[in-house]
């Protein structure tokens, strides 16, 4: 999904029994209101945005912007559905089309907990352009930060039907017996769960979990991209 943390607020589903009025239906007549923002989730006001949503469906490439998302379903507790997807190849010929789905709540498993994300990574998408661009010059740069990445718009139409799937589970009284984090691989027709099943001890969404306000969350300047190490150094 070559979509940016630009664009990181895909979609949302906002639940109906509150809020939705004969005005607020969509033009299906569900009562289920999708909201869709073109904002940066790193910044503070399109993060606070998404506090009045049930659920954020999450489908950005980069790490940092999945760092944040993190930390809304664990601090806040806002449930947070992330799916990847990944072409593989092997001898320069397409030999997977994997999708894979993880479902974050305040008693599933992180992106950290299941080393989806890296700090080092996050450090490295939220450093100016120029020094960026001077470390991968020097090839320091561990992320393929701001580099193309091979997709397929099957696999990524995928993708996005198992994230509404996901969704749909999540709602439903039998989908507490779905696991929270799962993969298919579209290439073989492959699937499976993918662990851990619990949150690991001492991970950064044990520390945050239900603080709200009083997480040290850390959001990027809304004017431009401010280098802040905290974030990652602190993980
Ligand atoms: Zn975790």
């Amino acid at each position: 999904m070559r979509e940016t943390a630009r664009i990181a607020l895909q979609a949302t589903a906002r639940a109906s029994a509150d809020h939705a009025g004969d005005d607020e239906r969509n033009p299906y007549g569900s009562p289920f209101v999708p909201s869709r923002y073109a904002a940066d989730v790193r910044t503070e006001g399109p993060f606070r945005a998404l506090l009045d949503c049930d659920v954020v469906l999450g489908t950005t490439d980069d790490h940092s912007s999945r760092a944040i998302l993190c930390d809304l379903a664990y601090a806040y507790g806002v449930p947070v559905i992330d799916v990847g997807v990944r072409a593989g190849a092997r001898a320069k010929a397409l030999n997977a089309l994997a999708a894979e789905v993880r479902v974050l709540t305040p008693t599933t498993p992180c992106l950290w907990c299941r080393e989806v994300i890296s700090a080092d990574v996050v450090r490295e998408e939220l450093l100016p352009p120029a020094q960026r661009e001077k470390l991968r010059r020097e090839r320091y740069l561990v992320g393929s930060t701001g580099q193309p990445e091979p997709s397929v718009v099957p696999l990524t139409v995928l993708g996005a039907g198992l994230a509404t799937c996901a969704l749909l589970a999540l709602v439903s009284p039998d989908g507490q017996d779905a696991p929270s984090g799962y993969l298919v691989d579209g290439f073989f027709g492959d699937a499976r769960p993918v662990g851990p099943t619990d949150p690991v001890d001492g991970c950064w969404c044990r520390t945050i979990s239900w603080l709200g306000d009083d997480a040290p969350i850390s959001w990027m300047s809304d004017a431009t991209v401010n280098v802040d190490d905290s974030l990652a150094t602190s993980r």
